[in-house]
């Protein structure tokens, strides 16, 4: 067996240094070589490094022959084999929303948590130079005043409430962290973030028909810039980068025909704005499961594996169950088996809440609209320094602005709503996944709004399958349940 390194990511300016001090063909210097002679791999015999050389030697064949094989065949997964990590900086919270929506991705993010905001806002360009600019910009300016304002009485109440902990290594740090955690819900989506994210061709590809088919000129303008970097440089690898009437048009075509339903009419009257509720859940899950764990060394077909869990006790299932999760660490994934187990819910959260939320990619997430009508979620520190009604003054100033750039601009309203506003999300989980969210977001560690919405979830998997939920715990709580269950 051999074992050779391909290639590695390393720091752009390290790459631009090293082809201007050596004599180089600089047109070889792309992912595009190592997709091609991956590609190659399933039809020509010689070692995959040799083919790596040739493609090397032979830049234009290797786009050749990826464009032969991505796009003529079909064969697109061997365009993940090119791997780019790209800085995006000053892009709105709103924006990021969508960049994230992007699941084979990963990034890291400017934290809310542990920066102090500077004030640092993006105006649409289709503001500039009309009325609502200066309302924008005013009600931006009051949100911004309300944060240093909330951040101030916060720090001062906090410092003294947790004095044990500031005493502690690092406590200064963290109850700061608290009082900016807490003020960041007064301030707008039109805030500027950063982030790092890495992505690989195929994702890329797909990423930018979805940018430029998005309603925000913003996300628009971020394809834009992240094509004429990589497009550039990679033309063999990403190509279908327009978007089409099935990208563009569908969203439109779903309102209307949602909008001629009367849906309301047909409902039960229920609104659905609790904070958390379980819609479904796998019929017989325990049972589903432990049909699952036994099915793998059985020998039996899985229809007989569940005849035969189906009559069992719950003593017995409890067994198969336990047997799975038994010698678990907290940071042992619990296996695939509960994968065969999904759990939908749906939930009514904070901006904040689901900037959060939106990072757990191996979950579906089908989201509405911001929407001022379902309210906007109050930190309970806030309320605790008496600061609720500059809270509030901020939250009304915004929904007015909201209406009134709604009316002109529909597609750009939610850039003045804040991280307090709620939006409506329906979530479907596999268990696994959910054993992952909880594990994070119960956790001591996890922000309070996220850690409620976690407990509630796990309260709700727990009523609806006691069995295969019986180790779901924040990572904090991991101990001391698995000495419960196991003894
Ligand atoms: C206390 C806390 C603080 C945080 N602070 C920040 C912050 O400051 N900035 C920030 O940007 N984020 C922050 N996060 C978010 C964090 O980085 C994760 O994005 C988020 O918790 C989702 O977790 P995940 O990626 O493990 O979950 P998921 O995306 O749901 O993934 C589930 C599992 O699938 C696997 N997986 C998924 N995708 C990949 C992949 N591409 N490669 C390899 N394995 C993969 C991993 O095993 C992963 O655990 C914070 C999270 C917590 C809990």
């Amino acid at each position: 067996m051999k074992v050779l390194l391909a290639g590695y990511n390393v720091d752009a300016d390290i790459i631009e240094t090293l082809k201007e001090k050596a004599d180089w063909d600089r047109d070889n210097v792309t992912p595009e070589t190592l997709s091609a002679s991956y590609a190659r791999i399933s039809r020509d015999p010689r070692d995959v490094s040799v083919l790596r050389q040739v493609a090397s030697a032979e830049v234009d064949g290797a786009r050749k022959s990826n464009e032969r094989i991505i796009f003529g065949f079909g064969h697109h997964s061997v365009a993940e084999h090119a791997v780019f990590n790209l800085d995006i900086i000053g892009l709105s919270r709103l924006a990021v929303e969508e960049v994230q929506r992007a699941r084979l991705a990963s990034y890291t993010e400017k934290s809310q948590r542990y920066i102090t905001l500077e004030g640092d806002y993006f105006t649409p360009e289709e503001f500039r130079g009309e009325p609502i600019e200066r309302e924008f910009r005013e009600t931006v300016a009051f949100q911004n005043k309300t944060y240093s304002a909330l951040y101030e009485a916060l720090k001062k109440h906090l410092f003294v409430k947790h004095a044990e902990t500031v005493k502690t290594p690092l406590g200064e740090r963290t109850v700061d962290g608290w009082a900016k955690e807490d003020a960041r819900y007064v301030v707008s989506l039109a805030t500027l973030s950063q982030m790092g994210m890495t992505a690989n061709a195929r994702t890329l590809e797909n990423m930018l028909r979805r940018f430029r088919s998005s309603r925000l000129p913003e996300v628009r303008e971020l394809a834009d810039g992240i094509f004429s970097i990589v497009g550039n440089f990679t033309p063999s690898i990403i190509q279908f980068t327009e978007p089409n009437a099935y990208d563009t048009m569908r969203r439109d075509d779903i309102r209307e025909m949602s909008g001629e339903l009367n849906l309301a009419a047909a409902g039960d009257g229920h609104a659905g704005n609790d904070s958390v509720s379980l819609i479904s859940c796998t019929p017989d899950a325990d049972a589903v499961i432990c049909a699952a764990v036994v099915f793998q060394y059985s020998g039996q077909s899985y229809r007989e594996c569940l005849d035969a869990v189906m009559n069992m006790n719950d003593g017995e299932k409890r067994r198969i169950i336990k047997t799975a999760l038994s010698k678990r660490e907290f940071f042992n994934s619990v296996d695939r088996t509960f994968e065969t187990i999904d759990f939908t819910y749906e939930l009514t959260v904070s901006a904040s809440n689901y900037a959060q939320l939106k990072r757990h990619r191996m979950s579906t997430q089908i989201v509405q609209d911001y929407d001022p009508a379902l309210g906007f979620t109050v930190p309970p520190s806030i309320t605790e320094v008496n600061m609720e009604v500059p809270f509030r003054e901020a939250m009304d100033r915004s929904a007015e602005t909201y209406a009134r750039i709604k009316e002109a601009y529909p597609d750009l309203k939610n850039y003045i709503l804040t991280n307090a506003h709620r939006r409506r999300v329906v979530l479907k989980l596999n268990a696994r996944e959910l054993y992952h969210l909880v594990s994070l977001r119960e956790d001591e560690h996890a922000q309070w709004d996220i850690r409620e919405t976690a407990a509630e979830m796990n309260a709700l998997a727990r009523n609806a399958a006691p069995l295969a939920c019986m180790m779901l715990c924040g990572k904090n709580s991991f101990s001391r349940l698995r000495d419960e269950v196991f003894g």
